[in-house]
């Protein structure tokens, strides 16, 4: 057969990262055997798949093994498995170009960040390129499974090409990686360097990794063993393994089930959460073992969503070994494990909150916005909503938590209802009129500031006994049976004759905004405000409105109803320039500017250019009045 050879560039991005590896990160350089013995690891575990799902395989009695060997004189140290192997096609494709997302900002972040970058190509996983971080050549010679497979070779110095040839020689199913050591790299064709940078990292990579014939790694099954016999040291040890984190968890839960299905299951909160470093999504789902074999790597359908951000191991006894992929997505049992993980994990983060609340506050901050998406998991919605935390109008700061239970410990009399309110950030929900009722009153209000908590209340309805409510949205008559807790300001209340003005008051400025508005009426519900715009009861809230809107592309400004304090100082002047007269053009400008005032502290208002130039044109006003009344003119 004639022998063809192609030469092939490296894509920009692999360029770019080679280049970053092979000159800063000299510190962390040892990772790159983690990292082939990874893909080792995960080309076995593939064949075992096929195998399992009994597809014809060459070279079928194969040991299903990882050796390393090395030859100190020439510098060369190899890798070999019995996996799965590459054709021709597979390895251009798989090894040349770099397919996982999120790349492009770890380069950015690795060159930004020398001095941490071992965190990072730690959590990253730089996958096969890290080889060259040790060699000044690479030649890979694999053979696919696939029964009429040809051998085929791979060679690169990593600079700025590959070549790939297909081979004479016949070899075994699986691949070899030959690394030619770069002279400061001699020491990784050294026995004791190997076994020790095997232990560190792979010590727990399920198939035998031989050195000189003898197997290193110890496939330790710990999620099998008693509990009482593992130590802190052993978790953090599988842990590191598993995330390639270099800090231990933040918190381990080990469960060992037997019914409703056998299972045991180690499942870690880790400590950081790197998709906030721009390492890509956080979604991992649990490693599945069925009787000690790693039948499924990171297999999603173990938890759900929500809580995916977690790592970790299921091993079962009740799953066929010989399950395909297809039937274990819909398996029963796989269900079963899941509802009853789900159970252990919210009850292990309840007792967390309760007895650790240091601990608890970190998981918060690390994986609340995740988490949160736990509203839609009705079956656990109870447990869900007693872990959530919010800020309070009952706290000091923006960063002190509470819990619907703290809430709940705090209600007063009568009180059936949670408040919340939705908003940017503390000092916008201080200034927010629809807040100087609940002040009034004092009634404790949660302080919402991402768009899922809008999710999160809208799907609960509930919790326990108290319903929970949109402080926007309350009608404030409900509220009047709260005793007031504020002093009230002696205001004198309107006489008679002047409520029946401001009756009329309320009308004209309801002719002045028109169709804009649904209603306008007097409040109940502000002390220091002039106006404010409320959503009907029932409906939804502004924040929610704003949500639906966007998802809907819909540019229209909801209808609301204005309420007006009669109260208020300019209101009062108000209710004056009407009775002198009720066509007045200040009445207008005024109604206008209060409505718009409105629309844009909500986040309504379009277009300022009319506000502006009204507010200008009032100021004109202002100051001539100041002028005169203070006689200050020459
Ligand atoms: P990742 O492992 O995250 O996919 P790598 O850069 O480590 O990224 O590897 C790229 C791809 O090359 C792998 O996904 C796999 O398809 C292929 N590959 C690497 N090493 C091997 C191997 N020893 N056997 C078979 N395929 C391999
Ligand atoms: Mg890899």
């Amino acid at each position: 057969m004639e022998k063809q050879m192609h030469k092939y560039k490296f894509k920009a991005e692999v360029k770019q990262l080679l280049d970053i590896l092979t000159h800063s990160l000299y510190s962390s350089r040892e990772i790159f055997l983690r990292e082939l013995l990874s893909n080792a690891s995960d080309a076995l575990e593939k064949l075992r798949f096929e195998s399992l799902k009994g597809t014809d395989i060459a070279d079928k009695d194969l040991p299903e093994e990882i050796t390393i060997s090395f030859d100190k004189d020439k510098k060369i140290l190899t890798v070999t498995d019995t996996g799965i192997g590459m054709t021709e096609k597979e390895i251009v494709k798989n090894i040349g170009t770099i397919a996982k997302s999120g790349t492009s900002e770890f380069l950015k972040k690795a060159v930004s960040e020398k001095g941490n970058a071992a965190n990072i190509i730690g959590q990253f996983g730089v996958g096969f390129y890290s080889v060259f971080m040790v060699a000044d050549e690479v030649v890979i010679k694999t053979r696919s499974f696939l029964p009429d497979a040809e051998p085929v070779q791979w060679h690169s110095d990593g600079v700025g090409s590959f070549e790939v040839e297909t081979l004479d020689e016949k070899i075994p199913r699986g691949t070899s990686i030959e690394i030619h050591l770069k002279e400061d790299a001699v020491e990784f064709a050294e026995k004791w360097k190997l076994e020790d940078v095997v232990k560190k990292h792979s010590n727990f990579i399920p198939f035998p990794i031989k050195i000189e014939n003898e197997q290193v790694n110890k496939i330790r099954a710990i999620w099998r063993e008693p509990k009482f016999q593992l130590k802190e040291k052993d978790y953090e040890e599988f842990y590191k393994f598993l995330t390639y984190d270099q800090e231990g968890p933040l918190d381990t839960l080990h469960v060992s089930v037997d019914a409703p299905v056998q299972f045991n299951s180690i499942v870690f909160f880790p400590k950081k959460n790197y998709e906030m470093f721009g390492l890509g999504k956080n979604e991992h789902g649990l490693d599945l073992y069925v009787r000690r074999i790693l039948i499924r790597h990171e297999f999603e359908d173990l938890l759900p969503e929500y809580l995916r951000f977690l790592r970790g191991v299921v091993d079962s006894e009740d799953i066929p070994l010989n399950v395909s992929r297809e039937t274990l997505q819909e398996n029963a049992i796989i269900t079963k494990i899941r509802n009853n993980l789900v159970g252990q994990i919210l009850s292990h983060l309840a007792k967390m909150a309760e007895k650790e609340k240091e601990k608890y506050n970190t998981f918060w901050q690390e994986f609340s916005e995740r988490f949160k998406l736990g509203y839609t998991d009705y079956a656990n919605q109870e447990k869900f909503a007693g872990l959530l935390r919010f800020n309070s109008s009952a706290v000091e700061s923006e960063k002190d938590l509470v819990s619907l239970d703290d809430y709940i410990g705090r209600v007063k009399e009568e009180q059936k209802e949670i408040y919340y309110i939705f908003a940017q950030n503390r000092d916008a929900i201080e200034n927010n009129p629809h807040m100087e009722i609940f002040r009034k009153k004092g009634l404790e209000v949660l302080y919402l500031y991402h768009p899922v908590d809008e999710f999160v209340m809208d799907a609960l309805q509930k919790y326990k006994d108290y319903e929970l409510k949109s402080a926007e949205s309350i009608d404030a008559s409900k509220l009047e049976k709260f005793e007031n807790v504020e002093k009230a300001k002696k205001v004198k209340k309107l006489n008679k004759e002047d409520e029946k003005i401001f009756d009329k008051l309320l009308r004209r400025m309801k002719d002045i905004l028109g169709d804009r508005v649904t209603e306008v009426k007097a409040s109940q519900r502000l002390t220091d405000s002039p106006s404010c715009l409320v959503s009907p009861d029932g409906t939804m809230s502004s924040g929610m409105q704003k949500i639906m809107q966007l998802m809907n592309k819909d540019m229209s400004i909801p209808k609301k109803v204005m309420e007006v304090n009669p109260d208020h100082p300019l209101v009062r002047d108000l209710i004056r320039i009407y009775d002198a007269d009720s066509k007045d053009e200040l009445l207008t400008q005024v109604t206008e500017q209060l409505y718009e005032s409105a629309l844009l502290t909500e986040g309504y208002l379009r277009d300022p250019h009319v506000m502006v130039n009204r507010i200008e044109k009032l100021m004109e006003k202002s100051t001539r009045w100041y002028l005169e009344h203070n006689q200050l003119e020459k």
